[in-house]
């Protein structure tokens, strides 16, 4: 990529969530998103970039993206070490992964998500606050529940697998075998592809349609 091409954006701010996990916000300058899409995010050097869900909602004045370090990653613990002021480089919005807008304010939404998969939803949600909303979010210690007391409490279920700090002690996927599932739902899932593998055989055996399972994988 040729140096004169980046698309540089002003951090504005980061929120560390976790020791591992933060929210970087930055300029949204002329991107125009739908929820759901992921842009191509990488330190000012402009070498490497990687893919990250939007997180913030379409009509903020600013765009967030909710990272995970991964150890020994190349680019996400360059992107921890950022500061509000630094730039990052920023590709344009893209992904299929969205809900169907003329059918939304009609429709029942189950949104199941590991770690950072969380990211989509909060902007799905965020971007239509009348949303039929169901979330289950998957983690390993209740820490991870990022910024759970955004969602109604009522509409988000965190399954915290090593602790017990969560609303359901144990994987998600265990949860999911455990309650009714309207059949009318559509499901949306994102992270990992265990997770997803494992999710979207439970639900096919609950009796989902495929055309109503829609897929993020992250890694
Ligand atoms: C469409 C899409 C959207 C994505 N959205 C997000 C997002 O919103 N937030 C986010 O944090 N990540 C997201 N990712 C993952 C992200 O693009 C990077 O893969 C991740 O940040 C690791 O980058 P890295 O350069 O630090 O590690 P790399 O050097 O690229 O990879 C190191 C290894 O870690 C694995 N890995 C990647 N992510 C994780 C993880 N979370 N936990 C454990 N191992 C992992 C990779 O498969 C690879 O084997 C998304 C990926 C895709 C394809």
């Amino acid at each position: 990529m040729s140096r004169q091409r980046l698309n540089y954006h002003e951090i504005l701010e980061i929120r560390h969530l976790t020791d591992t996990a933060f929210i970087i916000r930055f300029e949204k300058n002329d991107l125009e998103f739908s929820a759901g899409q992921h842009v191509c995010v990488g330190p000012p050097n402009g070498i490497h970039t990687r893919e990250y869900s939007i997180y913030s909602a379409v009509d903020a004045p600013f765009i967030e993206i909710l990272v995970k370090e991964v150890e020994n990653g190349l680019v996400t613990p360059v992107l921890k070490k950022l500061k509000a002021g630094d730039n990052v480089v920023v590709e344009e919005p893209v992904g299929y992964f969205g809900l169907n807008e003329k059918k939304k304010d009609e429709t029942k939404y189950l949104f199941i998500a590991s770690g950072t998969g969380l990211s989509p939803f909060h902007s799905m949600v965020k971007s239509n606050p009348d949303l039929d909303y169901k979330i289950i979010h998957g983690v390993r210690s209740a820490a991870e529940g990022y910024e759970r007391s955004e969602y109604e409490k009522e509409k988000y279920v965190l399954c915290s697998s090593r602790d017990k700090s969560g609303d359901y002690a144990g994987r998600l996927t265990n949860y999911l075998q455990e309650i009714e599932l309207d059949k009318e739902t559509e499901v949306y899932l994102c992270g990992n592809c265990n997770m997803i593998h494992d999710a979207y055989d439970i639900l096919e055996n609950k009796g989902i349609a495929n055309e109503q399972i829609h897929a993020e994988v992250y890694f």
